[in-house]
Formats: C-alpha cells, sequence, structure tokens
C-alpha cells in the first residue's frame, strides 16, 4: 500500500549552518504532506550526514533530534571526505535503519523539495530509481556552467551515458540499495553508479534555486576531482585513444622516415632545419607527459582502490 512506504530524505552537509534549520523545517512539512496525502508512512524521516563540518552544523541536527525525536537522525564523520562519501554513507545508513525508498536532496535546498512528491508517485508506479533533471543552469556560474555542459559531453563521447544535468537529487529504492551494498569500491561516482546498475529509471525535471545563503562547498579543484573520477571509473576509453594515438605516430613516423631516405637516394636532399625538429621534440614531450598523466590518473585510482581502507570513519551517530 502507498501509505505503507517508509521514506529516508538524506542530506549531505558541510558547513551548513545558515541553511540547515529552514532546510530541515521545509523538509518536514513535505514528510508532513505526504503523510497526509496518505503517500508514504508516519516512521518516514530525514537522515542527516554531517561531513566533519567545523561550523555548529552538528549541534542543528542534535536540537532538531530533540525536536522531533525519531523523525531525525544523523551521523557524523570524523572529518571532510566529500559529498559522494556523505552520500554513501546516508544510503548505507538508510539501509540499515530500513526504509522502501531514499531521497538524497543538498542541504541548501536548491534542489525543487516539490518535486519528492512526484519521486514518490514514480516509485508507485514502479521506478526503482527516480532521477531528477534539472531544467536549467540558470543558477550556476558562467565556470561551473561550462565545465559541466563539456562534462558531459566528455563522458558521452567515452561511452558512459549518464543523463545530462542530473546532479544527485534521486530518489533510490530498497533493491538499488542492495545493488549498492555490493559495490565496495570506495570512489564510487553515484551518477554514473546508479545509471548503469540497470534498474528502472525514470526522470522528473525540477527548477533550480539559488542558493539560500552560504557559499558553494565546491571549488575549481574538487569539481575536477569529481569529473576526473568519474571519467576513470567509468571508461577506459581515454587509454585505448592513448594507445591509437601511439600507432597513429607511428604510422605518421614511418611515412616520414621512407620520404627521408628517398629524397635522400633520388635527390640526395638531407632534410635539415633546426626549428623543425625542436618543434616536434617539444611537441611530442608534452604529448607524452599528458598521456602519462591520463595513465597516471588510473593508477591513482587502484591506488586509492588496492589500499581498501574504510571509505569513512564516523566519530558520532544518532539513529
Ligand atoms: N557537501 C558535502 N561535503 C563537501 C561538499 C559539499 O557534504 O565536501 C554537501 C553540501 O553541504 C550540500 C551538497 O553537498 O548539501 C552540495 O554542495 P553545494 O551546494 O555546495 O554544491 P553546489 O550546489 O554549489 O554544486
Ligand atoms: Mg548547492
Amino acid at each position: 500500500m502507498a501509505g505503507d512506504t517508509r521514506l529516508a530524505i538524506i542530506i549531505p552537509c558541510y558547513n551548513e549552518e545558515l541553511v540547515l534549520s529552514d532546510t530541515v523545517n521545509t523538509l518536514i512539512n513535505v514528510i508532513d504532506d505526504l503523510v497526509n496525502k496518505n503517500k508514504i508512512s508516519e516512521n518516514s524521516y530525514i537522515y542527516l550526514i554531517d561531513d566533519g563540518s567545523k561550523d555548529t552544523t552538528w549541534n542543528i541536527i542534535e536540537m532538531f533530534r530533540e525536536k522531533y525525536g525519531e523523525k531525525i537522525k544523523g551521523t557524523k564523520f570524523i572529518r571532510n571526505y566529500g559529498n559522494q562519501k556523505a552520500l554513501i554513507a546516508g544510503l548505507t545508513g538508510a539501509k540499515e535503519i530500513g526504509c522502501d525508498c531514499v531521497v538524497s536532496i543538498d542541504a541548501d535546498l536548491q534542489q525543487d523539495e516539490n518535486a519528492i512528491e512526484t519521486f514518490i508517485d514514480e516509485f508507485h508506479k514502479g521506478a526503482e530509481i527516480v532521477s531528477g533533471i534539472r531544467n536549467d543552469r540558470k543558477t550556476d556560474s558562467f565556470f561551473k556552467k561550462y565545465t559541466a555542459i563539456g562534462f558531459y559531453k566528455v563522458m558521452n563521447i567515452l561511452g558512459v551515458k549518464i543523463p545530462q544535468n542530473h546532479s544527485d537529487f534521486r530518489l533510490v529504492s530498497r533493491k538499488g540499495l542492495e545493488v549498492l551494498s555490493h559495490y565496495p569500491e570506495s570512489g564510487l561516482f553515484l551518477r554514473g553508479f546508479f545509471h548503469e546498475i540497470g534498474l528502472k529509471t525514470s526522470y522528473v525535471n525540477f527548477n533550480v534555486k539559488p542558493r539560500m545563503a552560504g557559499c558553494s562547498k565546491y571549488n575549481f579543484f574538487s569539481l575536477m576531482s569529481l569529473a576526473l573520477n568519474g571519467i576513470t571509473s567509468f571508461s577506459i576509453v581515454p587509454l585505448r585513444i592513448i594507445a591509437a594515438i601511439g600507432v597513429l605516430t607511428i604510422l605518421g613516423s614511418i611515412i616520414f622516415s621512407v620520404d627521408v631516405v628517398l629524397e635522400k637516394i633520388l635527390f640526395d636532399n638531407a632534410p635539415s632545419g633546426y626549428a623543425t625538429l625542436a618543434i616536434l621534440l617539444a611537441f611530442f614531450g608534452g604529448l607524452q607527459l599528458f598521456c602519462l598523466g591520463i595513465i597516471g590518473e588510473y593508477v591513482g585510482q587502484i591506488f586509492h582502490e588496492v589500499k581498501n581502507r574504510p571509505r569513512y570513519i564516523i566519530e558520532k551517530e544518532i539513529k
């Protein structure tokens, strides 16, 4: 029955003291409304994962626990591990606590919380995954907008068909959580993962709002790191491109050598040119370092995975 559905809303939080109270109050209202409409059960809850915040985020979580009891649950990481790890902790924790489906949403509520109702409707119609698709990127900075568009283009060229404009605003069913629990890799890129596993997926469009307060927790380096992790954990096409460049270079150099030898034999014309040599040397030196860098990214992935360290360490929990 629809009204029996136990929903967990998980929220990764990193230094979100400025927005968290508003967010929790809004989401409590969303839950109450869905309970009144008999779409979810009364024991649905909000699960906040404090990703090693240095401000009063955890105190706010404790304060809400006092106020709303079991409706609020929380986990605090010992340090900052990044939004993907916080989301994985939320999904894993919600599976342990018990739920029929989980919706992940950002602490700044940039994603439209009213879309959660449509997510639940899609879940009741049989979807195991419901991915939120943002209608536009008007709230993004110029830099973020174009790096994001570029990222999805590159991913598509590399054969990873993740939907464009999907962030981590999604519903995952218990079955999806079960599948996730069989993937121990520490650098899991959730957007790619939930798209790849092949469970029945629906897409719901939503409007993006500007951040209520505070600032984005992503900078140039963390965005690049997320993008590189996404690419190297889902595609080995870059390695094949390197091999293809190698083969093309060898073919080119064979043609060039034959040309040099023939010119010498037929016309006694030995090629000269310091500039040509210097340019070729610099070009191929650069190309080799670039290719090594790409291989290095994969070696880095292996390095992190092979050590098999825990994804995160939990300092405190209220469940
Ligand atoms: N976040 C996190 N750990 C981090 C960075 C971000 O848990 O190291 C959370 C953050 O609190 C928010 C969500 O991830 O709930 C998205 O972050 P933000 O809104 O800063 O990203 P943006 O909307 O600018 O992409
Ligand atoms: Mg945001």
